[in-house]
């Protein structure tokens, strides 16, 4: 690495795709789940670009849209509408694309983020400016066989929502941890599936760096092709290097766009970026603007689920360390977590968070499990012997408490004195001093209690009644 890259700032900014998840196309009535589809099956003359066919705006799209914009704090426009991009591609029949380009859905967002940082201890935190939020259509696939390229239409018209970023994000690492806040939010609202590796979510990232203190950005790089979380980070590092060197070489940075190449573990060119007065963008004339008035936000805003950052400062204030909450959130438990701790606050939530990840038939269980734990005192062995009991029957977890208290304290304290009496002279060289031969007593005990007394509880009790 070259280490003159201390005395750079690198800035990002990223631009995403979002499939949405609707029951059919953006302007057509074509199934919008068609992933296991033979190719070009599962299209119309609407979605194949016909000449004479008039396409139909899907409202659940544009709500989904609202929803989203409103989620992440953007205004709304009060009109929107959409626009032709005009391109040539051999996936884009229509030769245009159908997007919103003068009056997007939304504009001037937030997110705030929180993430752990790599002590896996610490908890950082920034914000990222949302510049914009719009509606498109997909274009289709293009297939590459051996010796032939191949076109299939299956994907085109898929609904998507384009989220740009102000050029606010610091770090590789920070881009990753947004990105992955980003799915969590369009996932909370139940609007896309955001599988990245299924292409749901897809991002082109844009960096640039500059000498420390500098005021005016350095020019950007886009980066595309990034089908993981895990290389968007390496591309951005791989890119910012690659910059900071060129600097240092005295040479400038090409404003241009970028692929990642994961074989190579390189960036490599792909064209030098045209301006977006080449797509000729007009008013789309096959559909109406639509005016989305006051009744339609307070509608579609209405119950919106509370944000995963939120939800996670939630589960801090119930006295989970911040750690332990970045686990629960990867296995979508800190809903689950909030819930039982507001109707039972005096639950430890160490032991809440513990448990959590198993399955239990419904909340009600669960809440019982705990409670059995904490007034019975159960250790983590004993707890485990219990949950293992709780899948296997019918039972309560008080009731099935019983079964595991025959070694209550108390059965427990008769085997220990029972071991005491059998062997006086072990009992004596402990006494004197030599505490090796303790582990004889324990093993006994254990033996006895055909292995269900509570190793901790034994020792306690054994101890207690030596030192009478
Ligand atoms: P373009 O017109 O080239 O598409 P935009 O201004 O629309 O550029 O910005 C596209 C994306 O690039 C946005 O996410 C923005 O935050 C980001 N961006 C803009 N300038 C820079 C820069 N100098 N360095 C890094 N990212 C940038
Ligand atoms: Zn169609
Ligand atoms: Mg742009």
């Amino acid at each position: 690495m070259n280490t003159a890259i201390e005395k750079y700032e690198a800035t990002i900014g990223l631009e995403i795709h979002v499939q949405l998840d609707t029951k059919s196309k953006m302007f057509c009535r074509c199934d919008n789940n068609s992933e296991n589809a033979e190719p070009n099956t599962n299209v119309c003359p609407v979605c194949m670009g016909y000449p004479g066919v008039l396409p139909v705006m899907n409202e659940q799209a544009i709500d989904w849209g609202i929803k989203t914009a409103i989620t992440l704090g953007c205004s709304i426009n009060p009109m929107q509408r959409f626009d032709r991009k005009n391109y040539f591609y051999p996936d884009l029949p229509k030769g245009y694309q159908i997007s919103q380009f003068f009056y997007p859905v939304g504009e001037k967002g937030n997110l705030k983020v929180d993430y752990l940082a790599g002590d896996r201890k610490t908890k950082k935190e920034f914000a990222v400016g949302i510049t914009r939020i719009h509606l498109e259509e997909d274009a289709g696939k293009l297939v590459h066989a051996k010796d032939a390229t191949l076109v299939d239409l299956n994907r085109c018209g898929t609904p998507l929502m384009e989220i740009v970023t102000e050029p606010d994000i610091k770090s590789p690492e920070e881009a990753k941890a947004f990105l992955q806040e980003l799915q969590r939010v369009v996932r909370s609202l139940w609007v896309s599936r955001a599988d990245m590796e299924k292409g749901h979510l897809r991002v082109d990232a844009n960096v640039s760096v500059r000498p420390l203190g500098h005021d005016v950005l350095g020019s950007k790089v886009e980066v595309k092709n990034m089908n993981s979380f895990r290389f968007m980070e390496q591309a951005l590092r791989y890119e910012i290097e690659r910059q900071v060197d060129l600097l240092e070489k005295g040479e400038r940075v090409e404003q241009e766009t970028r692929g990642w190449d994961e074989k190579a573990n390189a960036t490599v060119s792909q064209r030098s970026k045209e301006g977006s007065v080449d797509y000729r963008y007009f008013p789309e004339p096959d559909l109406p603007s639509i005016t989305i008035g006051k009744e339609k936000i307070d509608e579609v805003g209405a119950d919106l689920p509370l944000l995963p950052s939120a939800l996670r400062l939630k589960a801090e204030e119930f006295g989970l360390p911040y750690a332990r909450v970045n686990e629960l959130q990867d296995l979508d438990k800190l809903a689950e977590f909030a819930s039982v701790m507001t109707e039972n606050n005096n639950f430890d939530p160490i032991l809440v968070a513990n448990w959590l990840p198993k399955e239990f038939v419904g909340e009600k269980a669960f809440t019982d499990f705990v409670e059995v734990i904490m007034a019975n005192k159960l250790s983590g062995s004993s707890a485990q012997k219990l949950y293992d009991l709780l899948a296997k029957t019918k039972k309560t977890p008080a009731e099935l408490v019983g079964e595991l208290k025959s070694l209550s304290e108390e059965d427990l304290g008769k085997i220990v004195k029972q071991v005491i009496d059998d062997n006086p002279e072990i009992v004596a060289k402990v006494k004197a001093g030599d505490d090796r031969v303790k582990g004889f007593l324990m093993g006994q005990i254990m033996a006895k209690s055909k292995g269900e007394a509570e190793p901790a509880l034994a020792q306690d009790i054994l101890n207690r009644i030596l030192t009478e």
